[in-house]
């Protein structure tokens, strides 16, 4: 049989058990130039919460009664396609499922000699191509510049500093509680790390880069995403990656200190991580190297059991993950 997570409500706030649906179907069959990839990961993302909403962003929201959107990690277990043998790993953008039939377009296969089927949802998948090109590609870091980036002990945050690192800046965080910020610090290299949780984030950047922040990555919005932009640097550049802090609030808190883009000819520019997935080897090899030379640490944070989706699902809002959430099914 077939465990599925269906979105069955959409969430008012949080997303609550009661919006989803374990289903058990039968193991699909497969067509001609099909494969049934029997999914070993599922990642949990922010994102997940704005593809519950109905209407379409970069992306059209996820059906209700239909399984819940999901980049997966798997092992083809049959194949009618010529480009995929039985045993291939692979993953792509799924749904939450154990067994999911593919026309073989739009995933990779992957290689797990010696690298975990994990890691392809996490630092060489879609959040490692976000921080790697969010920064590279828009934050355009030089040596000397300070960094500051909120979410820091979490997945993409985290990345971002340390790849920060490399290229020669000094590396500001912001997490939450002194665990995360010790984390930060001591495990990731971080030169400084703010607690938004207890101290005053904007008094705190001030005094931490007094010159002001050349370039901010923001993972969070709200607050935070202001507390930078009064600290900016001149030229500045700020990357808007997420805004987690906002994600279950009917209304987005706009940004209040939006003229120091101007006062500070600072460049506010977004990033969508599907525009990337054409350079997708350019980060894997880059990060890759990183991993093996001991220059970035990677840590994933694994739930067991497809059953419990909507409370790992909480755990990026509650701030309970630590490092990357992912799903063992
Ligand atoms: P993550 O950082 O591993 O986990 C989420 C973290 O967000 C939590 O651990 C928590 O850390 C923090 N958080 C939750 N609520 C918060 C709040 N109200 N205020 C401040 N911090 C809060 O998640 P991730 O996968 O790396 O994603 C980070 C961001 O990147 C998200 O905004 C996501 O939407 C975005 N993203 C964007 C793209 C793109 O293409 N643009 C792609 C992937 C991800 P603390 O314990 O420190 O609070």
């Amino acid at each position: 049989m077939n465990k599925q997570i269906l979105l069955i409500k959409r969430p008012q706030g949080m997303a609550a058990d009661t919006d989803f649906q374990l289903v058990e179907t039968v193991i699909p069959t497969i067509a001609a130039d099909e494969i049934l990839i029997k999914n070993e990961y599922v990642s949990l993302d922010p994102a997940m919460r704005g593809w519950m909403n109905e209407g379409t962003t970069y992306i059209k929201g996820v059906g209700l009664n239909e399984p819940m959107r999901a980049f997966t990690a798997g092992i083809v277990v049959q194949s009618n396609n010529i480009n995929f043998a039985v045993g291939d790993a692979v993953q792509g953008l799924f749904t939450v499922q154990q067994y999911v039939i593919s026309n073989g377009e739009n995933i990779s296969k992957i290689d797990t000699k010696n690298i975990p089927l994990s890691w392809y949802l996490g630092i060489l998948g879609m959040p490692g191509l976000t921080a790697y090109f969010g920064l590279l590609d828009k934050g355009q870091p030089k040596e000397g510049d300070t960094l500051l980036v909120s979410g820091a002990a979490g997945m993409i945050g985290s990345l971002v500093g340390q790849i920060a690192k490399i290229e020669g800046c000094k590396i500001i965080g912001i997490a939450g509680g002194k665990d995360k910020c010790d984390y930060a610090k001591t495990e990731l290299g971080f030169d400084e790390v703010i607690d938004y949780k207890n101290d005053n984030v904007a008094k705190k950047i001030k005094e931490l880069a007094p010159n002001g922040v050349n370039i901010y990555f923001d993972n969070v919005g709200g607050e935070i995403l202001d507390a930078a932009m009064i600290n900016l640097a001149l030229g500045a550049r700020v990357v808007i990656c997420g805004a987690i802090s906002q994600y279950n609030d009917a209304q987005f808190n706009g940004l209040k200190n939006y003229m120091k883009i101007v006062s500070a000819r600072a460049t506010m520019s977004g990033i969508i991580v599907f525009d990337y997935f054409p350079r997708a080897e350019e980060a894997i090899k880059d990060l890759s190297t990183w991993l093996t030379e001991g220059k970035i640490k990677y840590k994933e944070h694994i739930v067991e059991g497809i059953e419990k989706f909507p409370e790992t699902l909480r755990m990026l809002f509650t701030g309970e993950n630590y490092g990357k959430l992912l799903l063992k099914i």
